[in-house]
């Protein structure tokens, strides 16, 4: 399988939506005192058929984000191998461990011990260190997955005896929101976290979807993940 043409009309408006994101993105790093370069832009393609990846990387995107294990490996599979970074976002069963470690270049939504070593068998089988970053469930919503903020730090600790793991960072998910300054104290929250997290190598917060990027990145995002924002309206 490999990727099928891009269309024009698709690169055309993604390309005009990356505009508008971009001018975003530095807008909100003026407003904090951070520099454009210090975030990075995850678009993600999920649901989106593979003429979008195409299009995504005619438009320029390097960081693709999918957040089921099976949709990632068949668009991973389709990319050349050095076109984009595939970023495994979602909530992971056990049982695809195996096919995050083969094929994304990081895992956001470590969310307990089980599938960390889960994970770490299957890193170690594959002969590589998996980049993860520690998903925390800032909302308190049940339907949300992620450690507890009261167990970030004792989770982490745990995780520095994997080997094939690499904890990078923490990652989270807001509560939904009309108005993003409403969540604005979960990401505040979050920064205090990943600032008492004080073990090397911790560097990445990954938070910020299409309706709160601005302020995820106000309150020291260095990772956004955005998808209908450059790719329309899912399953519509
Ligand atoms: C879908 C998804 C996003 C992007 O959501 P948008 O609102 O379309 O920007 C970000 N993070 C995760 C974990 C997702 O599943």
């Amino acid at each position: 399988m490999s990727l099928p043409d891009a269309r024009e009309e698709d690169v055309v408006a993604i390309a005009g939506r990356l505009e508008t994101l971009h001018e975003r993105m530095a807008q909100a790093c003026q407003q904090a005192g951070r520099q454009p370069g210090e975030v990075t832009l995850i678009g993600v393609t999920k649901t989106f058929p593979l003429e979008t990846v195409a299009a995504a990387l005619e438009a320029g995107l390097r960081d693709l984000g999918e957040n089921r294990a099976q949709e990632l490996a068949a668009k991973a599979a389709a990319t050349p191998p050095d076109a984009c970074r595939w970023h495994m976002i979602g909530h992971l069963q056990r049982n695809k461990a195996r096919i995050v470690v083969q094929r994304a270049f990081m895992f956001h939504a470590l969310d307990s011990l089980r599938l960390a070593d889960a994970l770490e068998r299957r890193a170690q089988e594959e002969g590589r260190i998996l980049p993860c970053l520690v998903q925390v469930n800032i909302s308190g919503e049940a339907t949300k997955s992620g450690v507890e903020p009261a167990d970030a730090h004792d989770v982490l600790e745990a995780l520095t005896s994997r080997d094939h793991l690499r904890i990078k960072g923490l990652m989270t998910l807001a509560a939904p929101a009309a108005d993003p300054e409403k969540v604005r104290p979960q990401f505040r929250e979050m920064r205090r976290l990943f600032d008492a997290a004080s073990m090397p190598g911790m560097m990445m917060l990954s938070m910020g979807m299409s309706n709160d990027f601005e302020v995820a990145i106000e309150e020291g995002a260095t990772h956004i993940r955005v998808g209908s924002a450059i790719f329309g309206p899912r399953g519509g």
